[in-house]
């Protein structure tokens, strides 16, 4: 041991220990292997807080201020240095503080003397204040789990809000879908509806003033629809409506529109067509239509009337010109196209 000074009276050297345990911070044990006492510094209470000499000079005082949660692995570890099993005692652990509070501690001690039998006779230890430390180390660890824990978590609440996300697109599709379908097809023969037939035909006039093309619009109306539903009743009368409907469709190009207009009328668009040559499809598709068996005994006719964009026209002129053509096709007897130029 390093000796600092010597001492010549036993009084001198305990007047310099009592001063230097009067000044040091650290909490200086003393205990007693045999009598059990245990002799304390002025530190050892101030860093508790307590009053000094307040406790019983006892190994007990100690034991009681140990945090309940450090008691077992204090025991254990000061069990294991008395009995040998490891070299070093010293412990970091939580004591009870005069306010109720607990401190974080590094208690470090050495055996200092042993009996003849082996046993400690003397144990000197210090307790050193950690708390800081301690504290600031256990924030960390607590903010670094909190941390990877919170990475996970963000991960996966990203993970699932994605999939939330890509379902209710999925969902949002079908239903912009559907409602697209809903406002655009005619429910009984899921050709385009008049809403449609409206939106294209604004579109394919933009396009004919724009590239200077023909476009043509054709009426048709099945032709005593009437005496067909009072016949065979209002259920075939659907069936006639689907089946002219998906006929037409099939006889028409991509680029053309067939559209139930409502009732037994459909309307018909021909981009870069002229009247000539959609009066002509027209034809086609009434043979077609005439041709067709519904079931054995029951086919239908329809009448035409053909149109072609001028340039100006608003859909009210474009319609009611193309509405007149298939009045005159009515009037000569049915079953007949009637467009423009014959009736210009
Ligand atoms: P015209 O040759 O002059 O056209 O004679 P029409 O009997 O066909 O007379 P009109 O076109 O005015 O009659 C249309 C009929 O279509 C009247 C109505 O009962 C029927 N109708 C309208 N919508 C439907 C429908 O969705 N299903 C059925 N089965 N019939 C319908
Ligand atoms: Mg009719």
């Amino acid at each position: 041991m390093y000796k600092t000074y010597p001492h010549k009276t036993v009084k001198k050297s305990d007047m310099t220990l009592n001063s230097i345990l009067d000044l040091i911070a650290e909490g200086i044990w003393d205990w007693d292997g045999n009598t059990g006492h245990v002799t304390r510094s002025p530190g050892w209470y101030r860093m508790l807080g307590y009053q000094l000499g307040s406790f019983k000079e006892d190994v007990f005082t100690w034991e009681n201020i140990i945090h309940p949660e450090d008691y077992d692995h204090v025991m254990a570890h000061f069990d294991s240095y008395l009995t040998a099993k490891i070299d070093n005692y010293q412990i970091e652990y939580r004591c009870k503080k005069a306010d109720g509070s607990y401190l974080w501690i590094v208690d470090h001690g050495n055996i200092i003397q042993y009996n003849t039998d082996g046993s400690p006779a003397r144990m000197i230890g210090v307790h050193h204040d950690i708390d800081e430390q301690k504290k600031a180390q256990l924030a960390l660890i607590e903010q670094n789990l909190l941390l990877k824990n919170g990475n996970l978590t963000l991960g996966k609440i990203v993970d699932i809000k994605t999939k939330e996300l890509e379902n209710k697109n999925r969902q949002l599709e079908k239903k912009i879908t559907e409602i697209e379908i809903i406002s655009n097809r005619d429910p009984l023969t899921k050709i385009a509806n008049r809403h449609k037939f409206e939106n294209v035909l604004c579109r394919e006039i933009s396009r004919a003033n724009r590239y200077q093309h023909p476009l043509s619009l054709a009426i048709f109306d099945i032709d005593l629809f009437k005496h067909i539903n009072d016949q065979y009743g209002h259920k075939t009368g659907d069936l006639l409506l689907c089946a002219i409907s998906q006929l037409v469709s099939d006889n028409i190009r991509k680029l053309d529109l067939v559209a139930r207009w409502g009732g037994d009328e459909f309307v018909l668009i021909f981009p870069e067509i002229t009247h000539e040559k959609a009066y002509l499809i027209c034809e086609k598709l009434r043979i077609l239509i005439s041709q067709s068996k519904v079931s054995d005994d029951l086919s239908a006719t329809c009448s035409f009337g053909v149109s072609e964009y001028r340039y100006g026209d608003t859909l009210d002129t474009l319609f009611q010109r193309v509405d007149k053509l298939l009045f005159v096709s009515k009037e000569n007897g049915r079953n007949r196209v009637h467009s423009e130029s014959e009736a210009l």
